[in-house]
C-alpha cells in the first residue's frame, strides 16, 4: 500500500466539555479515508480534516444498503501512553463482515497503521476521566452510482473518532430489559454475524417500542422458534446460573463480540465454569423462579458490562440479584477496563500501543 497522505486542518476545532460527553455526538479534527476501484483495488490512503462527504445520489449504499462497520476504542494510559485494545480482532471481524456483504476484503495490519496515525495527530481529543475513551468507528460504504442490484465496483472505507464519556456516569448501573418476541433481528443465513448497518435498521422498531414501555434494551431471542435466546442490541449476553456462566454458542446469526471473547477467556483463566451453548429463555425463566438465576450482563464494546437487573418476557418480570451488579460482572469489569488502561498488567497481550 501507498504511504498515508496526510492534510492537517490549520485550525483546530473546539473540544466539548469532557465532563458531559454524550455517546457519538463529537467528532475529531481528522478522519482517515481509502478508496477502492477494480483497477486499483484499495488505494490513495489518506486523513484529511474532517468534513461531510459528498456522494452521488445513486451510489449502492443508498439503495441497498451494501455496508459494513467496526466499533473499537482509544483509551488514555499512565504516563500518556495511548492504548487499542484488541484491534486484530476487530479486523478479523471487518473482512469476515466484508466477506458476507460481497465488499473486497481490507488489509487488517494496514488499517491499524492508518488508525494508530489517525489517533496520533487527533490525541488532544481522548478524554482522561475514569471510564472516557475515544471511541473508533471505522466503515465501509458502496460508492458506484448504479441502481442494478449487484455488488458495487467502487467502495469508500472511512475511520472517524469521537470522544465519549463512560457509559455510567455512577457506577454500573443495572438495565431494564424486554424480551422481544414478535420482531426479529437477524435469522442463520442473513446478516447477523456480520457488523452490517442492515442488521440495526432491522432493530430499529422493537427497540423504540421497548424503550416507550420502560426499558432501555431489547433481547433478541431466535428468529424460527422466539425460544432461543441470541443477544441484546448492541452486546453479547451472559447469565450466571446456580454458579455456572452460560453465553448462547455462535449460532450463525449472533455476532461474535471481542469482548465476549475476552470474557470467556478471562473466566476460564479464573477457573470459572463457563458454557457456550443453546440457552432458551424458559431456562432463564426457571432459574428466576427458583432462585438460580444469580447474574445477567451484556458485554459490547461501548459499556464493556452491562449489568441487567430486569427481564420482561410474556409478562413474567424476572428481577436479577435485587436489582444489583453482581460480584462477577464487577470483576469482569474492572479487569478488562483496567487492562484496557493500563492498570491491570496485561498478561493475555490484549493491548495495543499507538
Ligand atoms: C458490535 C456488536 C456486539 C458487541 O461486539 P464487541 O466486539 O464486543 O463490541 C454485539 N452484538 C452486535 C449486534 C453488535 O453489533
Amino acid at each position: 500500500m501507498e504511504e498515508i497522505k496526510v492534510q492537517q486542518r490549520d485550525i483546530r476545532k473546539e473540544k466539548p466539555d469532557q465532563s458531559n460527553l454524550p455517546f457519538g455526538q463529537y467528532f475529531t479534527d481528522h478522519m482517515f479515508l481509502l478508496d477502492y476501484n477494480l483497477e486499483q483495488g484499495w488505494h490513495a490512503p489518506r486523513i484529511v480534516p474532517y468534513a461531510p462527504l459528498v456522494l452521488d445520489p445513486a451510489a449502492m449504499v443508498f439503495h441497498y444498503g451494501q455496508a459494513v462497520f467496526e466499533g473499537m476504542k482509544a483509551f488514555l494510559a499512565k504516563d500518556e501512553h495511548i492504548l487499542l485494545f484488541r484491534p486484530n480482532k476487530n479486523m478479523e471481524r471487518f473482512n469476515q463482515s466484508n466477506r458476507r456483504l460481497e465488499i473486497p476484503e481490507i488489509d487488517g495490519d494496514f488499517i491499524i497503521q492508518a488508525i494508530q496515525k489517525l489517533v496520533n495527530i487527533d490525541k488532544e481529543w481522548i478524554p482522561s476521566g475514569k471510564g472516557t475513551s475515544l471511541y473508533i468507528r471505522p466503515f465501509i460504504i458502496a460508492t458506484e452510482p448504479c441502481l442494478g442490484v449487484r455488488a458495487s465496483h467502487t467502495y469508500q472505507l472511512l475511520v472517524i473518532l469521537s470522544p465519549v464519556g463512560a457509559y455510567y456516569s455512577e457506577g454500573l448501573e443495572p438495565v431494564k430489559i424486554n424480551v422481544e418476541t414478535s420482531y426479529t433481528r437477524a435469522v442463520r443465513g442473513g446478516l447477523g454475524t456480520a457488523k452490517a448497518a442492515g442488521n440495526y435498521a432491522a432493530s430499529i422498531k422493537a427497540q423504540t417500542e421497548a424503550k416507550d414501555a420502560g426499558y432501555s434494551q431489547v433481547l433478541w431471542l431466535d428468529a424460527i422458534e422466539k425460544k432461543y435466546i441470541e443477544e441484546v442490541g448492541s452486546m453479547n449476553i451472559f447469565f450466571k446460573i446456580n454458579g455456572k456462566v452460560i453465553t448462547p454458542q455462535l449460532n450463525g446469526s449472533i455476532l461474535a463480540g471481542v469482548t465476549r471473547d475476552s470474557i470467556m477467556e478471562l473466566l476460564s483463566n479464573w477457573g470459572v465454569p463457563v458454557e457456550e451453548r443453546q440457552i432458551s429463555i424458559e431456562e432463564v425463566y426457571e432459574a428466576s423462579k427458583n432462585h438460580t438465576l444469580e447474574e445477567v450482563f451484556g458485554t459490547g464494546t461501548a459499556a464493556v458490562i452491562s449489568p441487567v437487573g430486569e427481564l420482561f418476557w410474556n409478562n413474567h418480570q424476572m428481577i436479577v440479584n435485587q436489582g444489583h451488579i453482581g460480584q462477577l460482572s464487577q470483576r469482569l469489569y474492572d479487569t478488562i477496563t483496567g487492562i484496557q488502561t493500563g492498570l491491570i498488567p496485561d498478561t493475555l497481550h490484549w493491548t495495543v500501543q499507538v
